[in-house]
């Protein structure tokens, strides 16, 4: 044997997915990811991501999960937790004792959020007060067009849909920055400092009610136009969740269009795959569960994150409608933990470990653990359920490669992982790689997404 036989026997070997991908995966590649496109433009907040989930689902023949009902191989079920969160189910010919296939992705994303008194006036402007979600660079969020999408909830109980900013005719919204002119100061600032929490202001008029003899007139004349609109006051804002996120569309990117800037792609581009996986699955053994989930960029805490009971409950509920053991039904399940990881970006090469690292368009990345400080706070899935999963892939001419989240004490970072394998199920973390990760506009490979769909599909028909 020669040495370049041995090696391409014994070394690691990955190429780039499209020197291996036949031509019609790249078509069906490109043909999903248009759907993806529709998907990130229609969901750009948890709420509006549950909503367009659910009536997807409806079009396959989804019918809510009725806890008191009957449930039997073949059905099709949504659960809608509080507009917020939602799960799949389409029921397997397998003993659910045996164990089911569940994939959790996250729909939420990094944005300002309105504070509970957002509204104030100042040097004849009218502002909105924010509170950012999750992990963002601030200075990123400034000069950039925002879209509001939310609701609110009235006294009398009704709730009232926002969302403005993103239809063509549409206003939009700005966080200002300093000019360069006047910026000495504050470019003397740290990168992380460059733009302060507090500083995250979202101007939003200017025009003052016609009234010379009262104060706050621009605010009144803004108050007066959402009251027109919404029947809202002031007051209604505390029982509101409004979040300013960017207002630009998805695109192609790139001469060659082979990849996609978005805002929202974590961990929307692995939300969407979950969902298509379940939504195309059909006569399946085991029973496959879809989970999209809120709350992961803020630590999965509340009644929508998956540090609740929520998939929990889910497990119990077809347990019990039959018969069955939930803790042997979670014991012997598998997950894979959806979510995305950071692509190697040729700007930013040192924080990588690039033998460790992944790349864009060579497919999806298995995670084997997160964290950061020696592992703190992962779940380290095993090697045996990692071997299984690499078998699924590799049988099925899955493009795919490992990645971890940077250097060693480099950062760091986590996902719904270890709270779904603290219920005793074997849990890897898997995913589409991102380049600009929580930036208000991020880029991923339609391959890589095309890839994660595959995968999916593969992992609730195989396993
Ligand atoms: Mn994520
Ligand atoms: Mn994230």
């Amino acid at each position: 044997m020669t040495a370049k036989e041995l090696k391409e026997k014994l070394f690691i070997n990955r190429k780039n997915g499209y020197l291996t991908a036949k031509d019609d995966v790249t078509a069906a590649a490109n043909d999903f990811c248009e759907g993806y496109k529709a998907f990130l433009d229609a969901a750009k907040t948890e709420r509006e991501a549950v909503k367009a989930a659910v009536e997807l689902a409806k079009k396959a023949g989804f019918k809510e999960f009725d806890v008191k009902g009957k449930i039997s191989a073949g059905d099709k079920l949504f659960i809608n937790n509080r507009g917020k969160a939602a799960a799949f189910i389409v029921v397997g010919s397998d003993d659910i004792e045996n164990g089911a296939t569940v994939t959790a992705a996250h729909i939420d994303s990094p944005r300002l959020d309105l504070k509970p008194n957002p509204l104030y006036e100042d040097t004849e402007l009218a502002l909105f007060k924010t509170h950012y979600y999750g992990g963002i660079r601030k200075y990123q969020w400034t000069a950039i067009p925002l879209s509001l999408h939310g609701v609110f909830a009235k006294k009398d109980g009704s709730v009232i849909e926002v969302n403005i900013g993103e239809d063509e005719n549409d206003p939009v919204f700005i966080v200002n920055d300093l000019l360069p002119h006047l910026a000495g100061e504050q470019s003397k600032r740290t990168l992380s400092q460059g733009i302060k929490g507090e500083e995250l202001n979202i101007l939003i008029g200017s025009k003052p009610f016609k009234d010379d003899s009262e104060s706050e007139l621009v605010k009144l004349s803004i108050l007066n136009i959402l009251y027109d609109k919404y029947g809202i006051t002031e007051d209604d804002f505390l029982s509101a969740e409004l979040e300013a996120v960017p207002a630009f569309k998805a695109k192609d990117v790139g001469f060659d269009r082979s990849m996609i800037g978005a805002y929202g792609h974590d961990d929307r581009v692995c939300a969407y795959p979950a969902l298509m996986a379940i939504l195309n699955a059909n006569n399946l053994k085991k029973t496959a569960i879809v989970v999209l989930a809120d709350k992961e960029e803020t630590g999965s805490d509340g009644n929508t994150g998956l540090k609740s009971d929520f998939l929990a409950h889910i497990m119990d509920d077809l347990c019990r409608m039959s018969g069955k053991s939930t803790t042997l039904a979670l014991r012997r399940s598998v997950c894979l933990s959806a979510d995305v990881n950071a692509a190697t970006d040729p700007t930013f090469k040192d924080v990588m470990e690039p033998k460790n690292a992944s790349y864009i368009n060579y497919g999806v990345v298995i995670t084997k653990y997160t964290g950061s400080g020696g592992k703190g706070g992962t779940s380290d899935a095993s090697a045996e359920y990692v071997g299984r999963v690499r078998a699924m892939l590799d049988k099925n001419n899955i493009v795919w490669q490992i990645g971890e989240l940077g250097k060693v004490d480099a950062g760091g970072g986590g996902t719904v992982a270890k709270y779904v394998a603290n219920l005793g199920l074997d849990v890897v973390d898997l995913g589409v790689p991102v380049l600009s990760m929580h930036a208000p506009y991020e880029t991923v490979s339609k391959l890589d997404v095309y890839m994660a769909y595959l995968t999916m599909s593969a992992f609730h028909k195989e396993f």
